[in-house]
């Protein structure tokens, strides 16, 4: 079943490492098909050279195994409740890669300095905070799902304008309308993290960059307006 989201899944994951996200296998990447109300996701801990289309896992948004013969990633629950709560993203990311993790270890939100940022992500990309002892009893897969939900209603954020957060101590979550989507924006938050260290190396009161600015960059790539690209 969803043969063709397999390789979508499979290939987008490759991608990982050749982007530089990942070292082994910490990172992983899942499609939904929202039809069936199921989405694709890596196995845990396989090999990216021994891996193949077959090994991919399909889930349900309770996060049950549906189909496959290989344990799906550790991280398949958040995957799960993200696809559940976010009724428009197709595609969920990831990794700790190491700039987007350094903030996250910083517990800072990753502020919009420039228009790298604004292309993609529509405001500061937040940083949730760590998780409790209470949350980490209930299930801590899950209850990260719970608190990227949480962090955005909380924050009146839309994860589409938004599609990314940070976890203390953890590491970046990514998404979009679809696998290749969501890899796409986990490289540009890991860019944006690099550059906003540096910037701040050289200036630490370098601005955010005006609203009019940011508005500018992100509405000409995104929303009904938007005129980049070959459309
Ligand atoms: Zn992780």
């Amino acid at each position: 079943m969803l043969e063709k989201l397999k390789e979508q899944v499979f290939n987008a994951n490759l991608e990982l490492p050749q982007r530089g996200l990942i070292k082994y296998t910490w990172g992983n990447v899942s499609a939904v098909d929202r039809n069936s109300q199921l989405f694709v996701i890596k196995p845990s801990g396989v090999d990216y050279n021994q891996m193949t289309i077959e090994d991919m896992v399909v889930c349900d948004f309770d996060g049950n195994v549906v189909e496959g013969k290989l344990r799906p990633s550790s991280d398949m629950p958040t995957h799960a409740v993200l696809y559940k709560k976010f009724a428009s993203i197709g595609g969920i990311v990831h990794t700790h890669s190491p700039w987007a993790t350094s903030w996250a270890q910083s517990g800072q939100d990753v502020p919009a300095m420039g228009t790298t940022h604004a292309d993609t992500f529509y405001g500061a990309v937040p940083c949730a905070r760590f998780l409790t002892q209470a949350e980490l009893e209930a299930g801590y897969e899950y209850e990260t799902g719970n608190l990227i939900v949480d962090t955005f209603k909380q924050r009146k954020i839309d994860p589409i304008e938004i599609p990314g957060i940070l976890l203390q101590g953890h590491g970046p979550f990514t998404w979009g309308k679809n696998a290749d989507d969501a890899v796409m924006n986990a490289v540009v938050l890991e860019e944006v993290c690099r550059m906003n260290y540096y910037t701040r190396m050289l200036n630490p009161f370098a601005p955010e960059l005006p609203q009019e600015i940011l508005d500018k960059h992100y509405l000409r790539k995104h929303g009904k307006n938007a005129y980049y690209g070959q459309g």
